[in-house]
């Protein structure tokens, strides 16, 4: 079994809403660039940007929109719909704008979207906006990405540096996850050898009950199990992490390097060490770094992101064919 961190060296694409990548198209033509704060990481990335009130046809500038009678869930089943300050009903428009925004997302091949906190259309899990009440969450195109399984990032969590390691690493374990072939159990154990870390930080209960029936299931006896192992375990990549968790983690992990590999990372600190998010972030992504230069599982971040042309060769990475000279 091949025990090193997964190197992926394709850009991964993301969905995103335009106006949280700095587009000025909101109601108000104000936009916001969230993706700033991610420096030279922002390249590693392929971004989608979409925008389902300007694909409805509804302009910059424009009246706000607000969900009435329901959430976005209600607006697809015909229960609730949008209206706009005046009273216009646009629910036909927005749907339209909606369908049309999936579809790119769908031609970009995108697995996760970074929506904009507190928006009636692409506000996932909260819907208001400066304590104002601007519908019930889902919002229209939410409620969407979330009937399809999409990976969902707060944009908000971008700018913080420790929130957005914990989303980058999920978001890699979840891609990687989602292209991995599972049709025996060999397949299963693979995965979970390098995923089960991080899922044990996650979800700790679920990770042992999942531990204990892979120790006792016979794949002819269960053959269900495949899809309820996707699944659950693909859920548990979409739970954030907290700041004592990762802190945890990565000194567990560290102390075990030390040990295995009898080599010191200056940076890391022990979790009891006081000191700010953004120098967790730095240790963590240092522990990321050393982990892959020294070909060994940082089982925090068992899958990681490298530009193909900067990647050094090591083990468990597969370089490209160097075609003959003509
Ligand atoms: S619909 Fe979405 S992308 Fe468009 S302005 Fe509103 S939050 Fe931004």
């Amino acid at each position: 079994m091949d025990k090193s961190t997964v190197v992926i060296t394709e850009k991964i694409p993301i969905g995103i809403s335009s106006c949280a990548m700095g587009s000025p198209i909101r109601y108000n033509g104000k936009g916001i660039d969230v993706l700033k704060d991610l420096g030279r990481e922002k390249s590693d990335f392929i971004w989608c940007p979409v925008c389902p009130e300007c694909m409805a046809g509804l302009g910059v500038p424009r009246d706000p929109v607000h969900l009435s009678g329901g959430d976005g869930n209600a607006v697809w089943t015909g229960e609730a719909v949008v209206k706009n300050r005046k009273g216009r009903d646009v629910t036909e428009v927005m749907k339209t704008g909606c369908q049309v925004c999936l579809e790119a997302l769908g031609r970009c091949h995108a697995v996760a979207f970074v929506y904009m906190d507190g928006s009636p259309s692409c506000g996932v899990y909260r819907t208001t906006l400066k304590n104002q009440r601007r519908g019930n969450p889902p919002g229209v195109f939410g409620s969407l990405l979330l009937e399809k399984g999409y990976f969902l990032i707060p944009s908000s969590d971008l700018q913080s540096p420790l929130r957005w390691w914990d989303w980058r690493r999920r978001l890699l374990a979840f891609h990687w996850f989602s292209t991995v072939e599972l049709s025996t159990m060999k397949d299963v154990y693979e995965v979970w050898y390098r995923l089960k870390f991080l899922c044990q930080e996650l979800d700790n209960t679920w990770a042992r009950e999942m531990g204990k029936t892979l120790a006792s299931i016979k794949l002819k006896d269960a053959p269900d199990f495949l899809a309820q192992f996707r699944k659950e375990l693909s859920d548990v990549l979409r739970k954030p992490s907290t700041t004592k968790r990762m802190t945890n983690s990565l000194w567990k992990h560290y102390s075990h390097y030390r040990k295995q590999r009898g080599k010191t990372v200056d940076e890391v600190q022990s979790p009891e060490f006081k000191r700010n998010l953004t120098t967790i972030a730095k240790e963590l992504t240092r522990m990321e770094r050393t982990a892959v230069e020294d070909d060994y599982l940082f089982g925090a971040s068992p899958v990681i992101y490298r530009d193909a042309r900067r990647l050094k060769p090591a083990a468990g990475v597969v370089e490209d064919e160097v075609p003959p000279a003509p």
